[in-house]
């Protein structure tokens, strides 16, 4: 390999918002025949949006409750979180009385659960996915069921709400799929690459979304520090792979993989760890990227 055709080749990759961390990077990308994507602010803009709030029980008032909802969600650093507190605000009422949080805990993968007070009411509070229902020994009806699966098939993520014990609410939240998304990666099928989603959301949603965007396989409910095992078992089976993500719980899987990829947009730790930065935010320029480094290889040879 010349060091000129490579510095060629990077030179024009930056110019169209490519970073390669290294040049040795531009000819490696050549070898990738599998790229893993993570969902959310990867192959979505990673901005979801409340788009249902549904009751399913009566044990308290629907302004109060988005007001518990609301209060407890304020403490997680989750983009869902921050997508509850900002759609609920609508249910609120202006002047009710503030509500003390205690116990909170984050269930990583799974949702947050904490104690609420207001006066001298205390109320334990659950939200999050259906797994964590389970583990918190809360029991969700069939009617509830199906109303959770049929926002899922929309692939709306869904999280219940549940009081005291009891379900008694669920929320769902939207995600816009990238504009980019599908385009790049039906370009990237043509090349015969293998595409694969790992998301922590459950896998109706999971399979909803990679039916729209035609991806090969999605693998879902996986827990943050599972990601890089997935990455790695993907390399045991003889597969050379490049992951695509954006968040901190990314960099263990993009340091694994064969090469890393961070959306620009992304957290400043996957970026650090990334041997490609996409700093347009534009999944187009994964395709590009994998079209420069071929050019660049033939251009060797
Ligand atoms: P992702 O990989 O899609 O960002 P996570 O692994 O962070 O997902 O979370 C997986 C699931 O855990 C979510 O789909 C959601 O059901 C639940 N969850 C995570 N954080 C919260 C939260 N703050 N409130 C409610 N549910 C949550
Ligand atoms: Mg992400």
């Amino acid at each position: 390999a010349t060091p000129t055709s490579i510095m060629a080749g990077s030179g024009r990759a930056a110019q169209a918002g490519i970073l390669f961390k290294q040049s040795a990077i531009l000819e490696r990308t050549q070898a990738v025949d599998t790229i893993v994507f993570d969902k959310t602010g990867t192959l979505t803009e990673g901005k979801p949006k409340l788009t249902d709030f549904v009751r399913v029980g009566e044990a308290l008032p629907q302004a109060e409750l988005a007001q518990l909802i609301a209060a407890v969600e304020k403490q997680s650093e989750h983009p869902l979180a921050q997508a509850i507190v900002a759609g609920l605000e609508d249910y609120q009422q202006e002047s009710t009385p503030t509500v003390k949080v205690s116990a909170f805990n984050a269930h990583q993968g799974k949702g947050v659960s904490a104690t609420v007070s207001s006066g001298e009411q205390e109320k334990q509070l659950v939200i999050g996915n259906l797994r964590l229902m389970q583990e918190q020994t809360i029991t969700v009806d069939d009617a509830a069921q199906q109303g959770f699966s049929r926002l899922q098939q929309e692939g709306k993520t869904v999280m219940a709400i549940a009081v005291k014990g009891e379900l008694q609410a669920y929320v769902a939240v939207a995600d816009t799929l990238r504009e980019s998304a599908r385009p790049a990666l039906q370009a990237l099928r043509q090349r015969g690459l293998k595409l694969i989603m790992l998301t922590g959301d459950n896998s109706r949603t999971a399979n909803a979304i990679a039916k729209q965007l035609g991806l090969d396989e999605a693998i879902a409910e996986v827990l943050p520090e599972d990601k890089a095992e997935h990455v790695k078992k993907l390399q045991q089976q003889g597969h050379n792979v490049a992951m695509v993500g954006d968040g901190v719980n990314d960099a263990p899987a993009l340091a694994v993989a064969d090469i890393g990829i961070a959306m620009g947009t992304g957290t400043d730790v996957a970026i650090e760890t990334a041997d490609i930065a996409l700093m347009r935010a534009d999944l187009n320029s994964l395709v590009q990227a994998i079209r420069m480094s071929e050019l660049t290889l033939k251009n060797i040879r």
